[in-house]
């Protein structure tokens, strides 16, 4: 969906005391019409991760129609996550809406007993005729405890972007995590929706690693929550988490700044801080991951030769965009002409932008039509940018990648790091045959 004139700034989400950004790369803000989804898509990824959890998104048609033709593939499934519709009637009366809403519940609840964990999520309909989620999920909660846990949180596209969402739900679960007890050795917690496969590997290299407890959140099932406490240290998997992050410094845990784990780099960084965290050396670190990281080195030669030397073009949208920019600078050889990105959270970004050549230019926030003059008047050879944008810059002639793909695909880790290289080559491999 679009939004119009919603601008993310350093202002806007509350984070006015962040850190100064290092003196370089080059750092703009714009603000002014944007193109994005909203935070409602998270719940694609969402429904797979937590397998005994239902989002309930509270919205209009549109919203139906988005998850819906988002989410086609699971057609042939039981699907995890259904629209409650706010009708003409609703916007009438807000105590209709609310019978009505409690109505559904109920009857969703009879029908689906595997349901643990059920998130109302907010969108632009329900904001508008401020309806109160929050008490809702309460009322719900008390109703329903404790076969089922009734939690809320805002998808909306006046509120949240893309990747948002996913911050918001893992946001409205941390104060529900149970506490971890005094004195109890230090844990480790992975934070941002992984994919299994991924979470896998990075479990057993913490294993090989012999870093103690890990814990992923969120979990795969809801029944399996993490205990958090002072004790507990967490490494972000997922650069667009502030206000989880915040949430979990809120019970006591301590952040553990990174690099994002993409490519076979950042996902070495990624673990060394880790390991660090818990006294554990680089010799360690060297040894359990030097098998892994040549073989990401190896795999990902293959693609330098397409991409190395290639001017590359970011368009805001996920706010993978500087983990994603430091890779295909410093792993695959390419250069960045602007990297556009929603929201810049200095702290959490802090090691991949330190990482970046000294003349990149990083754009927070977006101003669409001016950003789109600059990406013409550059001519890169790959623009990475939603779907609104892709095919009328494809029609004029550019060569686009989306960056809904790098959310929906497996990228973190050294297994996936070529995966991710590929991703970025593919579009340039069917543009040199449409011309050839
Ligand atoms: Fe559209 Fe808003 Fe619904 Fe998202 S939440 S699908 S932007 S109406």
């Amino acid at each position: 969906m679009s939004g119009d004139a919603h601008p993310i700034s350093v202002d806007a989400r509350g984070c006015a005391s962040q850190p100064p950004l290092p003196a370089t790369p080059q750092r703009a803000a714009e603000r002014g019409q944007r193109e994005v989804f909203c935070g409602l898509t998270g719940i694609i990824w969402l429904h797979r991760k937590i397998q005994d959890a239902f989002f309930l998104v509270v919205g209009s048609r549109t919203c139906a129609h988005l998850i819906q033709s988002a989410a086609g593939v699971m057609i042939f499934a039981e699907p995890r996550f259904a629209t409650a519709i706010i009708d003409e009637r609703d916007l009438a009366g807000l105590a209709d809406a609310n019978e009505e809403l409690d109505r559904v519940v109920t009857q969703l609840l009879a029908r689906r007993p595997d349901i643990k964990l059920l998130f109302l999520v907010g969108s632009c309909p329900s904001e508008v005729i401020k309806l109160d989620l929050s008490r809702a999920a309460l009322r719900l909660s008390n109703r329903f405890s404790p076969r089922v846990r009734v939690l809320n949180y805002s998808g909306s596209g006046i509120e949240t972007t893309f990747t948002q969402g996913e911050d918001a739900c893992l946001a409205s679960l941390v104060p529900s995590l149970p506490p971890r007890a005094a004195g109890a050795p230090a844990n480790l917690l992975i934070v941002g929706a992984l994919a299994d496969v991924v979470e896998d590997q990075m479990r057993r290299l913490f294993e090989e690693l012999s870093i103690g407890e890990v814990q992923f959140f969120p979990p795969r099932r809801s029944t399996d929550l993490p205990h958090i406490g002072p004790s507990t240290r967490f490494l972000l998997a997922q650069p667009f988490l502030a206000d989880a992050a915040r949430a979990l410094g809120e019970r006591g845990a301590t952040h553990i700044p990174a690099a994002f784990p993409l490519g076979a780099e950042g996902t070495l960084a990624w673990l060394t801080a880790a390991a660090a965290a818990w006294g554990i050396g680089e010799a360690v670190v060297r040894r359990v991951t030097q098998a892994p990281y040549e073989r990401a080195q190896r795999a990902l030669s293959r693609y330098r030769d397409q991409l190395a030397g290639r001017r590359v073009f970011f368009f805001p949208d996920s706010q993978l965009e500087v983990p994603l920019a430091r890779f295909l600078a410093t792993e695959m050889g390419m250069q960045l002409i602007e990297v556009g990105t929603p929201y810049v959270h200095r702290a959490h970004l802090a090691a991949d932008l330190a990482r970046l050549p000294a003349d990149t230019v990083v754009v927070e926030g977006q101003h669409v039509e001016r950003q789109l003059d600059r990406c013409r008047a550059a001519k890169p050879d790959l623009v990475i940018c939603g779907l609104g944008l892709a095919n009328p810059l494809e029609a004029e002639g550019l060569t686009t990648k989306w960056s809904i793909e790098l959310v929906f695909t497996p990228i973190q880790g050294f297994n996936q790091a070529a995966d991710l290289a590929e991703l970025f080559a593919r579009p340039l491999v069917r543009r040199a045959r449409l011309v050839a």
